[in-house]
């Protein structure tokens, strides 16, 4: 019997590493992503075209898409919070764009530089202008489980922002838990509910962070769900600089191990993430909270 697929995004090369004080250069960004592409992941956010000057770690991100490796079997994501953004990822070569939205206002103002009202303004022209430069379009509710500044976030309201995002012609929306507070309960009924408001087109990809060490068992709940993209960033580091006290992604190695043995197919080869696992941490020169990567190999 062929096994389920599962589509794992890798996000450590832009969530994982945005937030870390000290600048990782260009050279060790390729390295790390030439881990994560033999490791056998065929999708990845190789960096974010944001202020440089809010987000500094991302600031060569044409840099990074100048020198990943070109191949039509693998997709590099962009990601962007306005139409500049945009247009600065095509002209690096993005073919595909990541647009962020936010389920509340507190963390858009902060985050996106408006309300969430306000940053729809300008989003059939950022469809529009990604299309005319060749890259197809996804879009992420951030906050859709909780909201650091304006608390929590009724499930009409995500149903609401998510209806707004597919107004546009996307091909994948996905909910994120930014500041890692939600449960499985949250992801059923979250997930269940966008499902029901989108055409049944549409991919849906959950990105969850461990903050409160729930984000496994919310990537579970959303795979029950029928979601079959998530995101993960190796060693399990990541954050967000307009989150406080957001802790890492989920940590892709975990991932894998538990859907392995759950029958999926993942197409990402176990032990080689565990190696960009640890060549994450040895760049960042500290222990990554990931379990797997520490843990005895098995089967043995
Ligand atoms: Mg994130």
């Amino acid at each position: 019997m062929s096994r389920e697929k599962l589509e794992l995004v890798e996000v450590s090369p832009r969530d994982g590493l945005q937030n870390e004080p000290d600048i990782v250069s260009t050279e060790n960004k390729l390295a790390l992503i030439g881990h994560i592409t033999r490791a056998g992941f065929r999708r990845l956010e190789a960096g974010s075209f944001v202020n440089p000057k809010k987000v500094p770690q991302m600031a060569d991100g044409d840099a990074v898409f100048a020198g990943v490796p070109k191949r039509d079997d693998i997709t590099y994501i962009a990601l962007a919070l306005n139409l500049r953004g945009v247009e600065r990822a095509l002209a690096a070569g993005a073919k595909e764009i990541n647009y962020v939205f936010c389920a509340s206002d507190g963390f858009s103002i902060r985050n996106n530089g408006g309300t969430v009202e306000e940053t729809f303004g300008v989003w059939p022209d950022v469809v529009a202008t990604a299309k005319a430069g060749g890259a197809r379009i996804s879009a992420t509710v951030s906050t859709a489980f909780g909201c650091p500044f304006d608390g929590e976030v009724a499930v009409s309201r995500v149903v609401e922002v998510a209806e707004r995002c597919v107004s546009q012609d996307i091909f994948e929306l996905a909910l994120a838990d930014t500041i890692g507070v939600g449960a499985p309960s949250d992801v059923y009924e979250r997930f269940r509910a966008v499902k029901a408001a989108i055409p049944a087109h549409i991919q849906l990809r959950a990105h969850f962070h461990n903050t409160r060490n729930t984000a496994l068992a919310n990537a579970v709940a959303a795979v029950e769900e029928g979601v079959r993209v998530l995101d993960g960033s190796l060693g399990g580091i990541g954050g967000c600089p307009f989150a406080p006290g957001a802790a890492g992604n989920v940590p892709t190695e975990d991932l894998l191990y538990m859907f392995n043995r759950m029958g999926f197919d993942t197409g990402v080869d176990l032990d080689a993430a565990i190696e960009a696992a640890q060549f994450i941490g040895g760049v960042l020169g500290r222990k990554t909270p990931g379990m797997v990567s520490r843990a005895p190999k098995w089967p043995s």
